[in-house]
């Protein structure tokens, strides 16, 4: 990896270490690190990283081929569309309503599980929020933890842990404010949850498919949350020209569901059998 920056700042000129966005006259965009001495070729020609270093957002660069380039300092969505993945990420229009159901705040503990390529990390991280990864692979741990360096600096990564484990078999001794699930069984984490995720706290979960989704739906009773709901979130895009200002013909129609709910008490079975009450943890 090259060198890495500490805290992107949005309005500094560029450094070497930075990944910018070239847009070509067409909107065409292509992702570069810039590195000290080095050119990026394009289907226009190529253009010198050091005519870009110490410069600030937006200016224009020609190619070798006399052909315009603007250069942008990417958005974090820009970065997650073009960062290198191997488990598919949570698209930016479904991290935006979870940074808002989940209420995340600069400073906010929140448990994640898993990471896979970061792309939630770098959406809490980026809200302020302190976040406890739990992943099972360590090739998608090590490429989550680049991306979070790569996209937000090495300041971020003082603020994200991730801890090689199946979450399913439990969680360490820390409390959370917030709990993000993004696996495939996401209702064998919940019981693990109880005295971990404090008292008041919000638990999100998003799901691709209505099977996973009842039985999480069915679980999350079973253990005492309460208030719950579900939504998905549906995106339009709309077209400009000077003869036509519509939709979008093609539209994402599908990502996944997105769950949450506060945590109550755990259920536990009381003497006389057959009746159940609630004991709170929290006491
Ligand atoms: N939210 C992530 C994508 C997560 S993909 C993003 O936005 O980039 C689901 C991840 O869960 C995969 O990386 C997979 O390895 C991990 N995973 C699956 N089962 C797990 C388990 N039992 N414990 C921990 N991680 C698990």
């Amino acid at each position: 990896m090259a060198e890495l920056i500490n805290v992107i700042t949005p309005d500094a000129p560029f450094r070497a270490g930075e990944r910018v966005l070239l847009v070509d006259d067409r909107r065409r965009t292509l992702m570069v690190e810039l590195k000290v001495g080095t050119k990026s070729s394009t289907h226009n020609g190529s253009v010198a990283h050091d005519d870009i270093i110490d410069q600030l957002t937006g200016i224009k660069v020609l190619s070798t081929k006399g052909k315009m380039f603007r250069i942008m300092r990417p958005t974090l969505s820009e970065s997650i569309e073009a960062m290198p993945r191997g488990a598919q990420v949570i698209y930016p229009k479904d991290l935006a309503q979870i940074l808002m159901m989940g209420d995340i705040r600069p400073g906010h503990r929140v448990m994640e599980s898993g990471v896979g390529s970061g792309a939630l990390s770098m959406a809490l991280l980026n809200m302020g929020a302190q976040v406890v990864g739990y992943e099972i692979r360590e090739d998608f741990a090590n490429r989550a933890r680049n991306n979070v360096a790569l996209n937000l600096g090495t300041e971020a990564l003082s603020r994200y842990s991730v801890i090689l484990a199946d979450v399913y078999l439990g969680v360490g001794d820390e409390l959370f404010d917030r709990v993000i699930l993004d696996l495939p069984e996401p209702w064998r984490v919940l019981e693990h949850l109880h005295g971990k995720l404090r008292r008041g706290g919000i638990l999100i979960a998003y799901q691709t498919s209505v099977g996973q989704l009842a039985q999480f739906r069915a679980e999350l009773e079973n253990q005492g949350f309460f208030l719950a709901q579900t939504k998905e979130v549906l995106v339009r895009d709309w077209y400009y020209s000077s003869m036509a200002l519509r939709p979008d013909h093609r539209m994402v129609a599908h990502t996944g569901f997105l769950t949450m709910a506060r945590i109550g008490a755990k259920p536990v079975r009381s003497e006389s059998p057959g009746s159940v009450s609630l004991i709170d943890l929290d006491q």
